[in-house]
């Protein structure tokens, strides 16, 4: 029989509108949302006093909770799956790199068995953070492992991970990049500019090859400069390209985040983690690419002072979202979850509450604490049991 959910008396978050109603999944699906849904053989939750939101959507994370994409073992993939849903996050996309061709092909069959787990959060496909990127702007990347852009090599790696890249980072301006881009396109990945260098022309010619995505705009890109606006400026004036932003406070300053939100506008802004496996550990220590980090703030920083990634879980990010940029609950969820959604190309699926869509829910106190989480209609994470009462 299909397992059946009730969530009563939440607060649906959806746009336009905030109402108390009940929501019902059957299996890993929403089937209906209105007010007193009956509750003959679900399984019932007590939402009252919480507002119910799509799940968090994180497609730049390297791990979290001492699980790491950095290896080739697809049980770190399937441990965080379970590990996450506790920050709110309900699906995502494995970000991983390799010193290689060899380590990054290796490590992507290995991880690959991992996207297939149907338990807690839900791998959406990998993002391959570089190697396609400028040395100049390689931020904790280690510099031996930067490749000149092969579309070969993209193939190969496309192949070793099943098909399942969905997001690739890559410098535009680099020789050969452009044909790469092209060829992520035909392939239905994302190109997304990223640890660049390139100019507001050059990052306009990425754009026309099929650029569309920004990969955690202000990190590792040529600053904005009155005479030469780089990077940054050409992807906040391009009214089709979507930006990642690090709402941890280290990475980018809150005034930035603002300013770059106010161009940016509700669809275009992604917030995203780029979470070490270090976040959500507590740990102050660690190691990234084969060299030390510490933990300085919400940041992990190499003893160089380069950030390396945040430790800022995703539910921090929500919060941080909405002081930081100014906005309300309703927009802050479209930031994580139904603009990630699309980017990871599941918005038919994820990031909206309505029937059809998958039961990938985050419930949160009046403090945005995250209380209850919801993977495919199944509790995936529940601080509070009490508010579970089982089927009858
Ligand atoms: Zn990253």
């Amino acid at each position: 029989m299909t397992a059946r959910l009730l969530i009563r008396s939440g607060t649906l978050v959806a746009p336009g509108e905030m109402q108390r109603l009940d929501l019902e999944a059957a299996g890993s699906q929403i089937v209906a949302i209105g007010p007193g849904l009956t509750e003959t053989g679900a399984t019932v939750l007590d939402a009252a006093g919480l507002k119910v939101l799509p799940g968090f959507i994180d497609v730049h994370v390297h791990g979290g909770g001492g699980h790491s994409f950095f290896g080739g073992d697809a049980r770190a993939v399937r441990d965080y799956s379970e590990w996450v849903p506790r920050h709110g996050v309900t699906s995502f996309l494995v970000s991983t790199a390799g010193r290689d061709a060899d380590e990054i092909a290796g490590r992507l069959v290995g991880l690959a068995p991992g996207l297939e787990h149907d338990a807690g959060a839900e791998p959406l496909g990998f993002h391959l953070e570089g190697p396609f990127i400028n040395p100049m702007r390689r931020g904790a990347f280690d510099a031996a492992s930067l490749r000149a852009p092969s579309t070969g090599e993209f193939l190969r790696w496309h192949e070793a991970a099943g098909g399942r890249i969905r997001q690739m980072t890559i410098a535009p301006e680099l020789p050969g990049a452009l044909e790469v881009i092209g060829s992520a396109v035909a392939e239905g990945v994302v190109p997304a500019m990223g640890h660049s260098d390139a100019t507001v022309a050059e990052a306009r010619v990425g754009f026309g090859a099929g650029v569309c995505h920004v990969t955690h705009l202000f990190n590792a890109m040529r600053p904005i400069h009155q005479r030469e606006g780089g990077a940054i400026a050409a992807a906040l004036l391009e009214p089709q390209v979507s930006c990642e932003l690090i709402c941890d406070g280290a990475h980018v300053a809150p005034e930035m985040l603002r300013l770059a939100y106010r161009l940016l506008g509700p669809e275009r802004a992604i917030v995203v983690t780029d979470n070490l496996p270090l976040a959500g550990t507590g740990e102050v220590s660690g190691r990234f690419a084969g060299g030390g980090i510490a933990v300085r703030g919400a940041a992990a920083v190499r003893p160089d002072g380069t950030i390396a990634g945040s430790v800022a879980t995703m539910d921090e990010h929500f919060r941080n979202a909405m002081r930081f940029m100014e906005i309300d609950v309703v927009t802050a969820a479209k930031l994580c979850s139904a603009n990630p959604a699309r980017l990871a190309g599941v918005a038919g699926r994820k990031g909206r509450i309505e029937p059809g869509f998958d039961a990938d829910l985050v419930l949160v106190d009046p403090g945005d604490r995250v209380v209850v989480t919801i993977c495919r209609g199944r509790v995936a994470f529940c601080a509070e049991p009490g508010r579970l009462s089982p089927a009858r």
